[in-house]
C-alpha cells in the first residue's frame, strides 16, 4: 500500500509541471527573484534579453540587428524573439517546465507561446506579475551592475556586491548594461506599458495571474511568489 501510492505521488510529481511566466516592467527584479524561483522549482531560467545580448556579445547575425533597437530601448521584432523561444523550448530541459523571463512582450509574442505549448500539449501555469512604483524603477535600473560571465544582477546601493565591481556568486566582473541610462530607462518604461502591460489582461483572462508586491525587499517578494505559486520543493 504503501509503496504504490509513493509509486503514484512519483508519477504525479513527474507530470506536475511549472510552465511560468515572470512579468513585469523593467527593473521589478525579474532577474533577482528568477534565479531564486529557478531554484526552488527546478525549472531552467529563459531570459530573451540574457539571449539577446549573448548574441550581441558574439556578434552574431541575430546580434548585430538586435542590438540597434537594444539600445533605443525599442523591442526587437516579434519573429526575432518568438524564433529563439521555440528553439529553446526543443531542450530536454524544459520537460518538467520553465521560467519565461522578459517574454513574452507583446500579445503576438504571448499568442505565439501559447500555440507552441498547445503543439506540446501543455499551456502556461501561472504568470507572476511584479508591481512596483516607476520612482522606484528608474532609481534600480540607472544603479544596476551586472556580472559580464553569469549575469546575476547588483545594485551600487540597493543591493551592493561585497568586493566592488566583482560578482560575489562567481567573482566575474561587472558592468553597467548600455540601455540602463536615464533616458533609455525611460523609453523602454513608455514601451513596457504601451506594449507590454496588455499581457497582464491577456493572462488574466486566462485565469492564471498572480500580482506580487515587488517593492519589498527580495526575500519578502520571493516567499510571496511561493506561498502564490505553492512549495516546489
Ligand atoms: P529586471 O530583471 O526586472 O529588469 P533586476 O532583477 O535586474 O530587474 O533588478 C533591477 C535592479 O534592482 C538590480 O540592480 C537589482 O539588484 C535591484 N533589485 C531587484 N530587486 C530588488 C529589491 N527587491 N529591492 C531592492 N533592489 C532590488
Ligand atoms: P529588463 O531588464 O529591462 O526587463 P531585458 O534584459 O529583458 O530588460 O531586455 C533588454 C532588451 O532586450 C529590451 O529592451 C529589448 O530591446 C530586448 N528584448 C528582450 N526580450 C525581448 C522580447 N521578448 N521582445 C522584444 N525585445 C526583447
Ligand atoms: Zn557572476
Amino acid at each position: 500500500m504503501k509503496a504504490s501510492s509513493s509509486r503514484l505521488q512519483e508519477r504525479t510529481l513527474e507530470v506536475t509541471q511549472f510552465n511560468l511566466v515572470l512579468l513585469g516592467p523593467p527593473g521589478a527584479g525579474k532577474g533577482t527573484q528568477a534565479s531564486r524561483i529557478v531554484d526552488e522549482y527546478g525549472v531552467p531560467h529563459i531570459s530573451t534579453g540574457d539571449i539577446l545580448r549573448s548574441a550581441v556579445k558574439n556578434q552574431t547575425q541575430m546580434g548585430l540587428e538586435a542590438k540597434k533597437y537594444m539600445d533605443a530601448g525599442e523591442l526587437v521584432p516579434d519573429s526575432v524573439v518568438i524564433g529563439i523561444v521555440k528553439d529553446r523550448l526543443q531542450e530536454p530541459d524544459t520537460a518538467k517546465g520553465f521560467l519565461m523571463d522578459g517574454f513574452p512582450r507583446t500579445i503576438p509574442q504571448a499568442e505565439a507561446l501559447d500555440k507552441a505549448l498547445e503543439t506540446l500539449d501543455r499551456a502556461i501555469s501561472k504568470t507572476v506579475v511584479l508591481l512596483v512604483d516607476e520612482d522606484l524603477l528608474i532609481k534600480r535600473l540607472t544603479g544596476r551592475r551586472i556580472c559580464r560571465s553569469c549575469q546575476t544582477p547588483f545594485h551600487v546601493y540597493f543591493n551592493k556586491a561585497k568586493v566592488e565591481g566583482v560578482c560575489d556568486k562567481c567573482g566575474g566582473e561587472l558592468y553597467q548594461r548600455d540601455d540602463d541610462t536615464e533616458a533609455t530607462v525611460r523609453n523602454r518604461l513608455e514601451v513596457y506599458r504601451a506594449q507590454t502591460e496588455p499581457l497582464i489582461g491577456y493572462y488574466d483572462a486566462q485565469g492564471v495571474v498572480v500580482r506580487i508586491d515587488g517593492a519589498q525587499e527580495p526575500e519578502q517578494t520571493f516567499a510571496d511568489i511561493v506561498s502564490a505559486l505553492g512549495p516546489g520543493k
